[in-house]
């Protein structure tokens, strides 16, 4: 079943042509028509669903800076700054709260990893603090610990939230937005964009920011652009309002998030499955090294999507129904062992939740790259296509930073921090970085 969402309205008109079309309406969509809106660029932001109907409704809403790549802590530094300028500038709460991400482990080897990336931490000047096993016992209601984290001035935000009130922020600016409205293709003129061909019709525009989340490789593949991406499919509950216990943890076990009305989001942390699908297989030679290095707690299966959705085989025609019209909304069942063992992990370390009821549960597809960083870019060979995917499960919290990155490069203002480590390119010349630590 799908997460709690705020619903927006769609404009009644889509645009015979924009300054700007913006493809896929998650945080980081939203948030680039935003900053294009704002600047008073003329925006159409196209979504084949809802607002904020796919990863960015069904993640844990954590904003962090903490145990970041390098490569990604300049964006994540201003993703900090720019939420909290939201309230302020759009008005509506989008549950962003500094309030801290609590840590704990008892094992010594991850233990050991954040204490090294402490040194990451004092180059960029980020307060974090190291706990001591009585410390983290201490912050997390006196379990046992070995040690643990306490990333001070990270925090979290509202999944349910966040891309609808960015939107509408957007629009306020005078954007419009066009929900059931996928974009099946670029109109493409002597190798540079000339339009966007959505199912509503054609709209006219030299500048094109693709934000499709899971979808974007796909959509890539279409024009002959080659973008590595694979998704892992997890699961994710959220319970009934309960007692106030923390506001965000991470344990091996499971992670907890206490959410804007008192209800928890609770997790287990990189357990998801990997379905073996074209897409996958296509890309598989440059995501081993990945799965190999990150993702022991990933299963692999077979499944629908080898035939059906973003990974599945085969192309489409721009005149008629494509894939994205298919499946209004990525929506994976969530699975029930996981849902069950999600649960007991947490009562086991929180007995006060024993008699809190499961409100819902979801599934979600977490898209990547193979080094686990996003690419924000231009794509050589297609002049004023910016593509921002590959979010690898870190994208919300980077959301405002990396909409606003997009939108600078959409339409050549000063981009707001050093975009050569997201580069396309790195992904396809051999130029590619290393897999990300964390
Ligand atoms: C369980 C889980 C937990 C997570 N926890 C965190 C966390 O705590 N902190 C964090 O920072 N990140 C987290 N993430 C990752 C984060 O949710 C994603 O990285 C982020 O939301 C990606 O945003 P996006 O805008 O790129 O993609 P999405 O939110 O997936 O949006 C893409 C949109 O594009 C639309 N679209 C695609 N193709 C087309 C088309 N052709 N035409 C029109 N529309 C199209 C889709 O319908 C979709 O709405 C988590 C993810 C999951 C699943």
């Amino acid at each position: 079943m799908s997460p709690t969402l705020e619903r927006i309205a769609s404009n009644a008109r889509l645009p015979a042509e924009a300054d700007v079309v913006v493809i896929g309406a998650g945080i980081v969509g939203s948030a680039a028509a935003y900053y294009l809106a704002k600047r008073g660029h003329a925006v159409a932001l196209v979504e084949k669903g809802v607002v904020g109907g796919e990863q960015s409704s069904r993640n844990w809403g954590w904003c962090r800076q903490q145990n970041r790549d390098a490569r990604e802590l300049p964006l994540a530094m201003r993703a900090m700054d720019l939420w909290d300028s939201f309230s302020r500038e759009i008005g509506g709460d989008i549950g962003f709260r500094r309030s801290g991400l609590v840590y704990a482990s008892n094992d010594t080897g991850q233990i050991a990893q954040w204490e090294k990336w402490r040194e990451t931490a004092r180059q960029f000047g980020i307060d974090t603090r190291m706990l001591s096993g009585s410390e983290a016992a201490a912050m997390t209601g006196g379990h046992s610990w070995r040690g643990g984290v306490h990333s001070v001035s990270d925090g979290k935000a509202e999944p349910a939230r966040a891309a609808p009130v960015l939107a509408e922020g957007a629009r306020s600016h005078g954007a419009s937005i066009h929900q059931d409205c996928a974009a099946r293709g670029l109109d493409i003129t002597n190798g540079a964009v000339s339009g966007v061909i959505t199912e509503k019709g054609l709209i006219r525009t030299r500048s094109v920011i693709l934000s499709g989340g899971a979808w974007a490789s796909a959509f890539c593949r279409r024009h002959g652009i080659r973008f590595p991406q694979a998704s892992i499919r997890s699961t994710i509950l959220r319970t009934e309002v309960a007692p106030k216990l923390l506001n965000a943890l991470y344990t091996p076990d499971c992670a907890l998030t206490r959410r804007l009305d008192g209800s928890y989001t609770i997790a287990i942390s990189g357990k998801g499955t990997l379905e073996i699908t074209p897409q996958g297989l296509r890309y598989a030679r440059e995501f081993l090294p990945m799965f190999i290095k990150r993702l022991k707690a990933v299963e692999f299966g077979l499944g629908t999507s080898f035939f059906r959705g973003p990974e599945a085989l085969g192309g489409w025609a721009f005149d008629r129904e494509t894939p994205f019209e298919r499946i209004r909304v990525l929506d994976p069942v969530p699975s029930r062992t996981s849902v069950a063992l999600t649960l007991a992990r947490a009562r086991a370390l929180y007995p006060a939740l024993q008699d809190v009821a499961v409100r819902e549960s979801w599934g979600s597809y977490i898209d990547s790259t193979p080094d686990a960083v996003p690419v924000i870019s231009p794509v050589a060979g297609l002049q004023g296509f910016v593509l921002a995917a590959g979010f690898s499960g870190h994208g919300f919290g980077l959301g405002p930073a990396a909409g606003h990155l997009a939108a600078d490069l959409a339409v050549g203002d000063t981009p707001i921090v050093d975009p050569r480590p997201f580069r396309h390119s790195r992904l396809i010349d051999g130029s590619r970085g290393e897999i990300g630590e964390f």
